[in-house]
Formats: C-alpha cells, structure tokens, sequence
C-alpha cells in the first residue's frame, strides 16, 4: 500500500506502533466480511475487526439507523431524563439475560463494564452492612480492559508492571490452560473442579468476609483462545454461593452469539450475578458497552433495606442516542438472521476446518468453540511472538485478516460467515503455515 507520510502523530498502542510501522496497513473500507486496503484490496476478516462486527461490516438497517438518530437528536443525558431508545434497547437485552437478570447499565467500552461491574459489586456488598467485602479475585491470563480496575484483576503482566500499585486486595486464580490440557491427556475431564478448588484455598486464606467478587472470562479470549476446563465454571459457581461472594462473567467477547448461544452464560449453563459486555452489542457502529445485574443487586439499591446507600456512577454518554440506535438494529438483525445462534450450526464444520492444521509445521495446538477458534504455535526460541507475527503479514498478503497474541493466532469471524469463507480462511493458514521459515 501507498505510506502515508503523515503517520508519526497518532500514538497507537505502543507494540502496535512498531508493527504496524514495519508494514503498514490501511483500511478505507468495509462491507459484510471484507475490508478493503488503500491499495484496493479485498481482504477477508477473520477476526471481525477486534472481535466485535458480529453482524458484519457496513450493514445498511444499522448505518441508516445510526444516521436517522444523528439528524433527529445528537445527543441526550441519561442523569434524571432520558430518551425511548435507552429504555428500549435495555429491555430487548433483559429479554435476551437469564432469567431474574433484568437490570442494564450502559458505558462506553468494555473497559467501563469492568469498572462499572467492580464498583457496583463493592457497594452492593455496603448496601447490605458487608462493607467488609472489598477483596476481588481474577485470573492470571484473564484480560479486563486497561482501566486501573481491569488491570488489577487482570492477569497479564505486561498490562500491569509499569503503572504503580494495583487495586489493593486482589489475587489472581492459577490459569487453568496448561494443566488442563496435561489433565485432558491423561483423561481427568473433571480436572476443572479440581483446579477451581483453588478459589476455595484463596477464600479460606482471606476469610469469605472480606471477598467481594470473583470475575473470570467464561473463554479468555484476548490471551489466545483459552477454553475452561469441564466443570470448572460450575464449581467456581458453586464455591461463590457458599460464601456470598459474586461471580462476574466477562463477556465482552464471548456475548452477542460467539459461541453459538446468545451469551457463555447460556452455552455452559452458568449463570454469573453480574456479566459485563460490550463489541458485538452494537456491531462496533458505534461504541458502547453494558453491564447486566441480577435484580438482587439493583434491588439492593432501590428498594433495599435501611442502609442502602446512594451509588454515584455513569459516563457522559451513557445510553448515547446513537449507540442505543445501533444496538436496537443490531439485534434486529442478530434475531431476524438467527446470528446468535449461527455460530452452532457452523460450530461442527469450523471444527473440523480449523483442525486440519492439525500436523501442520509449527502447529502445536488448535482451540475451538463456536466461532472462535486458536491455533498455538511453537515459539521461535528466543524470539517470542516472531513467528505468529510473520504469519500475520503472509496471511495479510494472502488478503486474510488475522489476530495474533503471542505465538497464538486468534480467528473470530463475523457471524455471518458462510461456509466458503470458513475454507478460505483455513486454506489460506494452511498455506501461510506451510510457507512459514
Ligand atoms: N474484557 C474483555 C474480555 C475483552 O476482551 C476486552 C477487549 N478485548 C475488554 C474487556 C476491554 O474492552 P475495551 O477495549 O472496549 O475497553
């Protein structure tokens, strides 16, 4: 592609800055499964955009919903007034929670769920005179967004070292991922129980008393496609109810249907007292995430005994009018095309592609579920991330757009893929994988 040479001012995030100045790469365009580059390409999106355009790029019914909002009312405060489409799009997501999970908070970014999800689960705990509760316990390799709450509990280390203390009171579960998988060889597949007892070591550590909430993403998806092991979402569950403590299910990947169930909540029959979204929930037209709260914990709030207290907290654009507008013709369409369910019927066939890698140079993994899959590749010793990296630049020559963490290549395709797309994918890998020094 052409090098613009106005490159220098804007300040990507910072690995990012040096890679993308290695080869650059620029998008003018987009429609349904494709972008296209300044140069006129088509390159097929594998991981749609940052796992969020689950419906697809450009999609008409949300770019005209989004413009006729913009022409009739920018924009409207969501403190003490509001607009139709807050209280609409809230109640359509109500619709589609668990039952008894009937309470939407709106931000602006998965980031602002997290803080949102954490602070609200602090007070709750004070609403109720547990004002003790104010420990939280993560997951090393879970990731939270990049707001001082998520990198607290978020277990990646680069994300953490630099910035000073942490939230105080946080520990970090053992990431289940390595030995779930020697467990799986050695055919333990009720290992997950196991390796969730170690919440019970931490609040027994701690005492329940002090401990607020657990948050966990069901699929840590940003750290390399890592599935939980068989049971181990029940059990965290189970040790919570025990002890009083909330469970919180990041689903800022794993909802609006990348599992091929509306939410992981509904795929493993798990249901968190707090479960934090954003991406897919307006097909990324428009930023916006959102918070949904068991009604127990809003209740705590507004209807609840003597000592609840006043919560302050919300964005400036909480609920925008035009975020809400795209959301309600997001999931007009997620219902109308049964997108949210797609991801199971393709579940089998993408299977199936993504591990004929299997065997393949360098391959010395493959993860899938739904419509998310991770293939792990044998670092390069000494040089972490190289080789993924150079898969990514061969694939993007191959016009195949994919995402890479570490030595992981992540593939997350818009929901409406079909299955030709699915061979495309996979036999353009399959070549990259072959090529690849
Ligand atoms: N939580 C999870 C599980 C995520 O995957 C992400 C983003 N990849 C975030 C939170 C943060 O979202 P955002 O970048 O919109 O702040």
């Amino acid at each position: 592609g052409s090098v613009p040479n106005n490159m220098d001012a804007f300040w990507m995030p910072f690995t990012a800055n040096r890679q993308f100045k290695k080869a650059p790469r620029l998008f003018v365009g987009a429609k349904d499964m494709h972008y296209t580059t300044d140069d006129g390409r088509q390159v097929l999106d594998g991981t749609a955009g940052l796992w969020c355009v689950n419906a697809g790029h450009c999609r008409p019914e949300i770019v005209q919903a989004v413009q006729a909002q913009v022409a009739a009312m920018d924009y409207a405060p969501a403190f003490q007034m509001g607009h139709p489409g807050a209280f609409e799009l809230a109640a359509q997501l109500a619709a589609l929670l668990p039952t008894g999970m009937d309470k939407v908070f709106f931000t602006n970014s998965g980031s602002e769920s997290v803080d949102t999800a954490l602070k609200v689960a602090l007070a709750y705990h004070r609403a109720r005179g547990e004002g003790t509760r104010t420990r939280f316990i993560g997951r090393e390799r879970g990731y939270h967004g990049v707001g001082f709450g998520g990198i607290s509990v978020g277990g990646i280390v680069t994300n953490r070292k630099f910035f000073g203390p942490m939230l105080a009171g946080v520990d970090h579960l053992p990431h289940t991922h390595d030995k779930a998988r020697q467990a799986f060889t050695k055919g333990q597949p009720e290992w997950g129980a196991h390796l969730a007892d170690e919440l019970e070591r931490i609040v027994t550590l701690h005492d329940a008393s002090t401990i607020a909430a657990v948050i966990v993403e069901p699929v840590a998806g940003s750290t390399g496609v890592l599935l939980p092991p068989k049971g181990y979402l029940e059990k965290l569950r189970a040790i919570c109810d025990r002890h009083g403590i909330l469970l919180i299910f990041d689903e800022v990947i794993t909802g609006f249907g990348r599992l091929g169930a509306p939410f992981a909540t509904d795929y493993f029959g798990v249901v968190p007292d707090i479960i934090t979204a954003a991406k897919g929930l307006t097909n990324a037209t428009v930023p916006m995430g959102a918070v949904f709260f068991k009604n127990h914990i809003y209740d705590a709030f507004m209807t609840g005994p003597e000592n609840a207290i006043e919560l302050f907290h919300g964005y400036t654009y909480s609920g925008h009018p035009l975020a809400t507008a795209a959301g309600l013709a997001t999931l007009k369409i997620y219902k109308e095309e049964g997108l949210l369910t797609r991801g199971a019927e393709l579940a089998s066939y993408w299977q199936e592609a993504a591990h004929s890698l299997r065997g393949l140079p360098h391959v010395i993994d493959v993860r899938n579920l739904g419509l998310i899959a991770g293939i792990e590749l044998e670092p390069i010793a000494g040089k972490p991330t190289a080789r993924a990296f150079d898969a990514f630049l061969r694939a993007f020559e191959k016009g195949l757009l994919i995402r890479t963490t570490g030595d992981i290549i992540a593939l997350s395709p818009p929901l409406i893929i079909e299955k030709s797309h699915i061979d495309q994918i996979f036999g353009t890998l399959a070549e990259v994988l072959r090529d690849l020094p």
